[in-house]
């Protein structure tokens, strides 16, 4: 759940979001979904439970619902390493160490879906490698261009490469290509990329950069009135917002808080997301991005911030003593 992986009518039926199923008749038969890697969402701390503990119940919940479909019945698990869409939100510490053996112990494979994390975004050269995952397919597009041209991709890890040589000896070749396939331009786009991320380093930028902008976002932001969670990994990060951070209280949508947080940044000149799963900020600046700009860019997201806590307090929804807020998780 929460896991985002397209819109179409597999791809959206992967993913793990209401808005992309409802009105679609999605998700179709046969794709189950299991519990968000999402701590902070899942309110997990107020069941007493660490990081890892919440880690170790996802892994439960993924293996009764394995058990209870047929372990047979199972083909692959699928994941992003870090949740983009869904909130921008890095797994719980020991996540996928406790996912992966339940996949290895049923024989179901693990798709990685890198769209987002791929090519630096975490610091890492991929998520997989961050998480020390072990995924048998890995789903790659956005910083494979730098979206400079539309290219995707999926890597197919031997045990799956194997079955599909095997198949195409037995049953002819599989007949499932796209007409532009493997384009020459997208290819040559993808190539001059991934030359600039390594000739300039910027996984390693990710990775040192990265490293400031999460401790700065925390430095400025926790603790600050308006702030739920601050969380991210490398380049990459989201602010979630809260009337009461420790109780975990949600802000009534129709306030919009969000959004007025993205459009007071836009007003500040700077462009961040509001994710529309919550009241949440993302960040995901350029891998070229350096320590001053980092500097300035959360100066910025610090004025709009404050500008709509005032705001917010003026009118009444936003108390900063204890009192109670009208919308519970
Ligand atoms: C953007 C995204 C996709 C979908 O790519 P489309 O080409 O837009 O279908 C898949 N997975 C993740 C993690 C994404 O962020």
């Amino acid at each position: 759940m929460r896991g985002y992986h397209g819109s179409g009518i597999a791809s959206g039926s992967l993913t793990g979001l209401k808005a992309f199923h409802d009105h679609f008749d999605l998700p179709i038969e046969t794709i189950r979904h299991t519990e968000a890697p999402h701590y902070y969402l899942r309110a997990a701390e107020q069941h007493g439970m660490t990081e890892r503990e919440f880690s170790a119940y996802c892994a439960d919940k993924l293996e009764a619902m394995i058990l209870e479909e047929g372990p047979d019945t199972v083909a692959a698990f699928i994941g992003e390493p870090v949740l983009g869409t869904g909130g921008i939100v890095p797994p719980p510490e020991g996540y996928w160490e406790a996912i992966q053996p339940v996949l290895d112990k049923y024989d179901v494979l693990l798709i990685a879906d890198e769209v987002v994390c791929g090519f630096g975004r975490t610091g890492s050269d991929f998520g997989s490698h961050h998480y020390n995952m072990k995924p048998d397919l890995i789903t790659i597009a956005k910083g494979l261009t730098s979206a400079y041209q539309p290219l995707s991709g999926v890597i197919v890890g031997d045990k799956v490469w194997k079955v599909l040589e095997q198949g195409t000896g037995e049953f002819g070749p599989i007949g499932h290509g796209w007409t532009y396939s493997g384009h020459a331009l997208g290819c040559a786009a993808g190539l001059a990329n991934l030359d600039i991320i390594e000739r300039e380093n910027l996984v390693g930028n990710a990775a040192e950069t990265g490293g400031y902008f999460q401790q700065q976002l925390k430095a400025t932001f926790e603790g600050h009135p308006l702030l739920g969670d601050v969380r991210g990994v490398g380049l990459m990060a989201a602010l979630e917002f809260s009337p009461d951070a420790k109780q975990r209280l949600h802000f009534d949508p129709a306030l919009k808080v969000g959004p007025r947080v993205a459009a007071a940044a836009l007003e500040e000149n700077l462009i961040a997301r509001a994710m529309p799963q919550g009241d949440i900020l993302g960040f995901a600046p350029p891998l070229t991005i350096n320590r001053g700009e980092v500097d300035e860019m959360i100066g910025r997201a610090k004025r709009a911030i404050d500008r709509v806590t005032d705001e917010l307090v003026r009118s009444g929804d936003l108390k900063t003593g204890q009192q109670e807020a009208a919308f519970t998780v």
